[in-house]
């Protein structure tokens, strides 16, 4: 197969000047239009690119060897959700809130109204390059904003493809979603126009664009790495919990920021589990021609080099590896790899692996892992399996992240109404849910004066003792 290459476009600063300010003027003309205006839009431009489908299949079945089937299901059909969701929220979370008022100001109305921010920056990753930019991208529009938008460079053309389809719809001020293509010094750029921004990546990357936007006074939101921690109880669904782990461990071939990482499972139910997982494992058929397969091959080339060295040194720790052979090194294909009878003193529990692996540990009960689990860095996803939901439920509150599943593994980002995002070092922010629509915006408070309109208010001056008892009294004071 032949190797993946990245995109060497880069974005001069001639050109990228030129392109923020037509963003900038987008931005001004879109923040005027009204919420009900933006979500006949927008929906509009979804149903314009849904029609497409093809084409997204293609390019990003291209850039990213993905089974088709999880295009259509990852890519585009949680776009469709988030779309959905935040369309028919919008009216309600973006307009205007009329605010409670104390009986004292009961002359005056008072209300909280929603501004754009201006221009939002997003820098995206590889592992989902059509829903992570248009999701977010949908949602900072929608709030009334500009994007800028900095791909991964071995996502480019889907992006590129994403800023073509807008524009031919001219549904959208000119340059309202603008694709920076380009490397880490594009982001920074992105991060310097912008009033806002949004990024998915590595916590380590993640903490120099804050640093960056810090010094700035902007605010930022970092989806971030994740190590999901699935906690298998001894009196879980057995079967459920295997097809679960073996989907959410592989799927995308393991390059899921809140895919499974790592099982733990308690001893009695061990080696039970085990055998429900390695058939399943096996039956994975691994094909690069996005048909009639479910797993396909790695994105980002320094990957496969990074889990051949977790596996190296998991078996020498004395972990039983099973598969996570290189079939094809230029075409960045491996096999699926179990990791049996892992321990924490291995790389492959505590680093992040990103890739087609799933290790697996035996533990004594359920609270060993939530605590192993918590004294990680890492707070993205996690995940309990137990029939007893009383249980499960007590010990997801637990876990010291921002996503958690009891007998779910990791569906959270299809719900456009729930917030989407980690604790610790695995970001900072929330995307999606109202919390996620809000970011975007900031909140103007406005109270209006109404009667009498020739007096001024009791409380100003001249002050005197009398007024002042008056005043405690009406204010409730001792
Ligand atoms: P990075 O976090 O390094 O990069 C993500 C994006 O940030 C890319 O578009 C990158 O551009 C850009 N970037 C790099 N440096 C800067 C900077 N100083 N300022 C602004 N933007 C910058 O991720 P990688 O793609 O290199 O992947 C590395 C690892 O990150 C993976 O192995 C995986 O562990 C993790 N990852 C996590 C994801 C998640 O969903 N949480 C998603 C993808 C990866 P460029 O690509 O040109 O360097």
């Amino acid at each position: 197969m032949s190797a993946p290459a990245a995109s060497t476009l880069e974005t001069s600063s001639a050109d990228f000047a030129a392109k923020a300010a037509v963003a900038r003027r987008a931005a001004e003309t879109w923040r005027r239009t009204t919420v009900a205006q933006r979500v006949t839009t927008l929906r509009a431009l979804w149903k314009a690119l849904a029609a497409k489908r093809e084409e997204i299949r293609a390019v990003v079945h291209e850039e990213t060897g993905k089974p088709l089937i999880e295009v259509d299901l990852m890519e585009l059909g949680a776009a469709g959700l988030l779309v959905d969701w935040m369309t028919a929220a919008a009216p309600r979370v973006l307009g205007e809130k009329a605010a409670s008022k104390p009986w004292s100001l009961f002359n005056k109305r008072a209300y909280e109204r929603r501004v754009p921010r201006g221009v939002i920056g997003l820098i995206t990753p590889w592992n989902m390059p059509f829903l992570i930019p248009f999701g977010d991208a949908f949602a900072a529009m929608l709030a009334g904003n500009a994007v800028l938008l900095k791909p991964s460079e071995w996502t480019t053309k889907t992006a590129l493809w994403l800023e073509k389809a807008v524009a031919a719809t001219s549904l959208l001020p000119t340059g309202l979603l603008t694709v920076i293509p380009g490397r880490g010094p594009a982001g920074e750029a992105v991060i310097d126009a912008s009033d806002m921004t949004v990024f998915t990546g590595s916590t380590k990357t993640g903490r120099a664009v804050a640093v960056r936007a810090a010094g700035q006074l902007k605010p930022v939101i970092l989806e971030l790495g994740g190590k999901h921690p699935m906690i298998v109880l001894a009196d879980a669904s057995l079967e459920r919990a295997a097809a679960a782990a073996v989907w959410a461990g592989f799927s995308n071939a393991g390059q899921v920021c809140v895919g499974v990482e790592r099982v733990f499972v308690e001893g009695e139910a061990y080696e039970r589990f085990i055998e429900l997982v390695r058939p399943r494992v096996a039956a994975l058929r691994q094909k690069c021609d996005g048909r009639d397969a479910d797993i396909g091959r790695l994105v980002f080339p320094p990957l496969l080099d990074r889990i051949q060295e977790q596996l190296e040194d998991a078996r020498k720790k004395g972990a039983r590896v099973i598969g996570g052979e290189v079939l094809d090194r230029a075409g960045l294909l491996m096999a699926p790899a179990l990791v049996l009878d892992a321990r924490m003193d291995m790389k492959v529990m505590t680093e992040e692996c990103f890739g087609p692996v799933l290790p697996i540990m035996k533990i004594s009960r359920a609270e060993e892992a939530v605590a192993l689990a918590n004294a990680g860095a890492e707070g993205l996803a996690a995940s309990v399996w137990t029939t007893d939901l009383v249980k499960g439920e007590k010990l997801a509150a637990a876990l010291e992240v921002g996503l958690v599943g009891v007998n779910e593994p990791s569906s959270h980002y299809a719900y456009g109404s729930l917030p989407f995002g980690g604790m610790k070092q695995s970001g900072l922010g929330r995307r999606h849910g109202e919390e996620g629509l809000l970011a975007f915006t900031q909140s103007q408070s406005i109270v209006v004066h109404e009667w009498p309109d020739d007096s001024a208010d009791l409380w100003w001056f001249p002050y005197s003792d009398r007024k002042a008892g008056f005043l405690r009294r009406l204010m409730g004071l001792p």
